[in-house]
């Protein structure tokens, strides 16, 4: 993603019906379908697509990856199914939030044929082959068009962004609480719904797996208490939104050994999970649910 490499995951079920879970960015698109064919996926043997949610880092690829591999279904939650048939929104709005920086950071998502996408509701299902099933649960919070995934044949869990964002370099894990969806008490639901489902590893879309499942949800839950507290604190002092990112971001800079780290991996965290969307987020939800 936008030169990056090891920032945005796509995972590959293997089996007698493969699956992909999220695509990565339309300008990933290539890089998705060359890893596939180095794992013996051609155009002719992917079955699924699956994102957990479609910001265009998750599913930015579908059009273009729909097109190298005509067999497969798309599934998204219900909410998100229209807006890949017809990306024309969601992208307008996209380049409102990225300005220029779109075309760089996720370039543009291509329609899906409307046929070939399956709408899921609170619960539904992909079929991996021999009795293997992708169990998904509408996890909203981060985004209202969220699902996880758990895999019956592993209990590996796709948490998508609902548990935050985590860099394995450091082991950070910081939340990710864009407008205009954010809602405090969805997101802490959606966690606690992930504990219940008793996954045996997280896959963390940023970025890998974690095996420390009980431990890493815990703390998912803590990041969130704490930027939304603080968040709310500097909010209720008058503060604009960017005296806000500048507070939040000072008083949590020492929670993140990333940000302690080299400049490169300061970027990166910066960029998936940045205080500036973050807080604005959390002050759009502050404003809708106390006005
Ligand atoms: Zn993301």
């Amino acid at each position: 993603m936008a030169g990056y490499s090891g920032i945005t995951a796509g995972y590959l079920i293997l089996g007698d019906r493969p699956c992909l879970v999220e695509t990565g960015t339309a300008t990933s698109a290539p890089v998705v379908r060359d890893a596939l064919a180095s794992l013996g996926v051609g155009p002719g043997d992917l079955a699924t697509i699956v994102v957990t949610h479609i910001h265009l880092d998750h599913a930015g690829g579908v059009g273009d990856l729909a097109g190298f591999y005509p067999e497969a279904e798309i599934v998204v939650h219900e909410k998100g199914a229209r807006h890949l048939a017809d990306p024309s929104r969601l992208m307008a709005s996209a380049r409102m939030v990225w300005g220029d920086k779109l075309d760089v950071l996720f370039g543009e998502m291509s329609p899906t044929e409307a046929a070939r996408i399956r709408a899921l509701g609170d619960t539904g299902s992909v079929d991996l082959g021999n009795g293997r099933t992708l169990s998904s649960h509408y996890s909203p919070g981060h985004a209202k068009h969220h699902v996880g995934l758990i895999d019956s044949g592993t209990g590996d869990l796709y948490v998508g962004d609902a548990a935050g964002v985590y860099l394995p370099q450091t082991g950070d894990l910081r939340p990710a609480t864009p407008p205009p969806d954010f809602d405090l008490r969805t997101a802490l639901d959606s966690i606690a719904l992930f504990e219940a489902l008793g996954p045996q590893r997280l896959l963390f879309s940023h970025y890998g797996p974690v095996d420390d499942v009980q431990e890493t949800l815990e703390r998912s839950a803590e990041e969130l208490r704490v930027w939304v507290d603080l968040t709310r604190q500097a909010h209720s002092a008058g503060m604009d939104l960017d005296h806000a990112v500048a507070m939040v971001r000072d008083r949590t800079r020492e929670r993140y050994a990333a940000l302690q780290a080299d400049d490169a991996t300061a970027e990166q965290f910066e960029l998936l999970s940045g205080a500036p969307s973050n807080v604005a987020g959390i002050i759009h939800w502050l404003d809708r649910a106390q006005p």
